[in-house]
């Protein structure tokens, strides 16, 4: 099951997700960026490195 944790990118932040698949991870963590990072949208170059350290 893909898992992402924010600290994997070296942010001082405790969340972290598991889902059933690669895409459902990537919206929940787009919910997050924006709710809790204030991020309306993730720059592909930080979707690359989500990708990287995301376990599956
Ligand atoms: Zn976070």
């Amino acid at each position: 099951m893909p898992k992402f944790a924010c600290k994997d990118l070296g942010m001082e932040c405790g969340w972290e997700a598991e889902a059933d698949t690669m895409d459902e991870l990537m919206q929940k963590i787009a919910d997050h960026a924006k709710h809790d990072h204030g991020m309306e949208e993730i720059p592909p170059e930080l979707v690359e490195q989500v990708k990287k350290v995301i376990k599956d």
